[in-house]
C-alpha cells in the first residue's frame, strides 16, 4: 500500500501574518524505514513541538529575538525535508555503483566529471547488504546508478530504488556480458552466476556500458570519456596479458573455491573450478571428501574469501595438502586483486 502522510501546521504570531506549512512525505509500507523522508519528518515533529511550547509558555520570545534564530534552522530542516521527498532537487553529479570493482572501473572513466560511491561497503555481504539512511538521502541527488546485474542486493533492492529515485538514471553493467548458468547458490533465484567482474573479458564490456552511459549522461565531455576509456582499456588488457604469461607457465589448470565467485574468471583462462559451498550452504561430509579426492594431485591451491567460514576450506586445504589462499574478488584494486589470483595460481 502506498501513501501519503501529510503535517500540516499553522504558526501565528509574526507580525501578524501567518505560515502554513505542509509537509508530504511519500511512502510504501514495506518501505518505511528506508525512505529518507522519514527522519526528516521525525525532524520537521520535533521543530513543531519545540515552537509550540515555547510560544504558549513565552509568549514573549517572539520579541525576545527567539524565533529570528531558530527559524533559520528550522527552514533549512524544512528545505532538505521537501527537497528530499518531493524529486525535484538539485541533482549532484555523482553515480552509485554497486560494488567497489565497479568503482575502480567507473572511477577512471568519469573523471574528473563525476564522483562514484559504493552501495555496498568494503567488507559487508553484497547478497543481504541494506543501504543506509544517509546513502538513501545521497542516491536520491544522485545522477545516476550503475547496476552490475543479478547479485542478492540488487534483486532485493534494484526496483525499489528505482522507484523511489524518478530522477536517477538507471543502466546496466551487464549488458552484452553472456551470463553463465550458475550452480544454484545463495545468490538466489535467477540461477545465473553474477561474479562476471573477474573476468577481463567480461570487465572490457561492463567498461564499454559505463563508457556508454557516461556519454548519455553527459554528451558534452564524450571526448573526455573515450580517452579515460582506451587507458583502463589498455589497463585491462595488460592485466589480461599478465595473468595469462602467470598461467601459461603453471601446471594448476584446476582449483578449489569456498564460494564460487571465479567462474568467469576460470572459463577465461580454460580453468576448471572446484566450490566447496554447495547450493550456497555448506557442503556434506560425502561431498567434501569427492572434493578432496579429485583435488589430490591435481589441485594446489584453495580459496577462500574473506566473508566466507574457513572451516572446510581448512579441511580441504589439508587433506588435499593444497595452500590456503585468501582472495577478496569484491576488492576496489580490481588489476592487482586479478594479477594476485593469478599468482596464487602460477607454480612460482
Ligand atoms: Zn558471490
Amino acid at each position: 500500500m502506498d501513501g501519503w502522510i501529510v503535517c500540516e501546521t499553522q504558526m501565528y504570531g509574526l507580525h501578524a501574518h501567518s505560515i502554513r506549512l505542509c509537509i508530504r512525505i511519500k511512502f510504501n509500507r514495506q518501505d518505511w524505514g528506508m525512505v529518507s523522508g522519514h527522519y526528516f519528518f521525525t525532524f520537521i515533529q520535533f521543530c513543531f513541538e519545540i515552537i509550540f511550547k515555547r510560544l504558549t509558555l513565552y509568549p514573549n520570545l517572539i520579541n525576545a529575538g527567539f524565533m529570528n534564530r531558530f527559524i533559520p534552522f528550522f527552514l533549512v530542516g524544512f528545505a532538505v525535508s521537501f527537497f528530499s521527498c518531493s524529486g525535484s532537487m538539485q541533482q549532484e553529479n555523482r553515480i552509485f555503483v554497486t560494488i567497489e570493482p565497479q568503482r575502480y572501473f567507473a572511477e577512471r572513466l568519469a573523471h574528473p566529471f563525476f564522483e562514484i560511491e559504493t552501495m555496498v561497503a568494503p567488507g559487508t555481504s553484497p547478497e543481504s547488504y541494506d543501504p543506509t539512511p544517509r546513502q538513501m538521502v545521497r542516491l536520491a541527488k544522485s545522477r545516476a546508478y550503475f547496476g552490475i546485474g543479478p547479485l542478492g542486493f540488487e534483486l532485493a533492492w534494484l526496483d525499489k530504488l528505482k522507484q523511489n529515485n524518478p530522477a536517477v538514471l538507471f543502466f546496466d553493467n551487464s549488458r552484452n556480458v553472456s551470463f553463465v548458468a550458475g550452480e544454484s547458490h545463495h545468490h538466489g533465484t535467477h540461477g545465473m552466476d553474477p561474479h562476471i567482474w573477474t573476468s577481463p573479458q567480461t570487465a572490457l564490456l561492463i567498461v564499454q556500458n559505463m563508457y556508454d552511459a557516461l556519454v548519455e549522461l553527459d554528451p558534452g565531455n564524450r571526448d573526455a570519456y573515450a580517452g579515460n576509456r582506451d587507458d583502463l582499456r589498455r589497463e585491462i588488457l595488460q592485466t589480461d596479458t599478465i595473468v595469462r604469461s602467470l598461467l601459461n607457465r603453471s601446471s594448476q589448470k584446476a582449483f578449489i573455491i569456498y564460494h564460487p565467485a571465479l567462474t568467469y574468471f576460470a572459463h577465461d583462462y580454460g580453468l576448471t573450478q572446484y566450490a566447496i559451498e554447495s547450493e550456497g550452504k555448506e557442503p556434506a561430509a560425502e561431498q567434501l571428501k569427492q572434493l578432496i579426492d579429485a583435488g589430490r594431485g591435481t589441485v594446489k591451491t584453495v580459496f577462500i574469501q574473506q566473508e566466507f567460514d574457513r572451516k572446510n576450506a581448512e579441511i580441504v586445504a589439508r587433506e588435499a595438502r593444497c595452500k590456503l589462499v585468501v582472495i577478496n574478488p569484491l576488492s576496489y584494486n580490481w588489476s592487482e586483486e586479478t594479477i594476485r589470483i593469478a599468482k596464487a595460481l602460477s607454480d612460482e
